[in-house]
């Protein structure tokens, strides 16, 4: 670091060669004729290569920040959108699990009651054919009688854990609410 070669006069901002002359030593301005003391910091007579020295630097510090920020951004939304393609894809298995329940009771209903539940989807199909709508589904038959099934409903994504669906978690009829009592006729 050297001393300064050029400065800006405090008075009138003109650009003054100092070149020769002791930080620190006063000096006349050949601009406005006013009297100042040459500077002792290179900082005040900033040359054209520290300024962009400076200006690059800046630049990078910007860049940085962006991309920490960018990076803190991603880090707290990917997370809640994995749990929220999770979320969707669990209440997906949930919905197709029912439906597929509803259409072995359907069946049963038009059957003999002696007549096996639905082992396979073919079987279903006769009666739903949208089973297949959604091609990431899949159902997986288990153990299936005339008393009962199970079935196992499954995401292509593998995402979800498999969901499991057996006959004695079917939703029962609710039974009606017994009649309020009368009142007692009026005397
Ligand atoms: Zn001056």
């Amino acid at each position: 670091m050297g001393q300064p070669e050029r400065t800006a006069c405090p008075h009138c901002r003109g650009v003054l060669d100092v070149a020769g002359l002791r930080p620190g030593q006063p000096a006349r301005c050949g601009l406005c004729g006013q009297v100042f003391v040459v500077p002792r910091s290179i900082g005040a007579t900033v040359s054209r290569h520290t300024n962009w020295l400076i200006t690059a630097g800046v630049v990078a510090l910007v860049g940085l920040v962006a991309v920490a920020l960018l990076g803190l951004i991603a880090a707290l939304a990917i997370p809640s959108l994995v749990r929220y393609t999770d979320k969707v894809e669990a209440a997906s298995l949930a919905n197709w699990g029912e439906r597929v329940r509803m259409v072995q009771g359907l069946r049963k209903v038009e059957m003999d009651a002696a007549a096996p539940y639905a082992s396979n989807l073919d079987e279903l199909l006769e009666i739903d054919p949208g089973l297949t709508d959604d091609p990431e589904i899949t159902f997986v038959f288990g153990p299936t009688n005339a008393e009962g099934y199970t079935f196992t409903v499954e995401h292509a994504t593998g995402d979800s854990a498999p969901q499991v669906f057996t006959s004695e978690d079917a939703i029962s009829p609710v039974a009606p609410d017994p009649l309020p009592p009368e009142f007692p006729p009026a005397a």
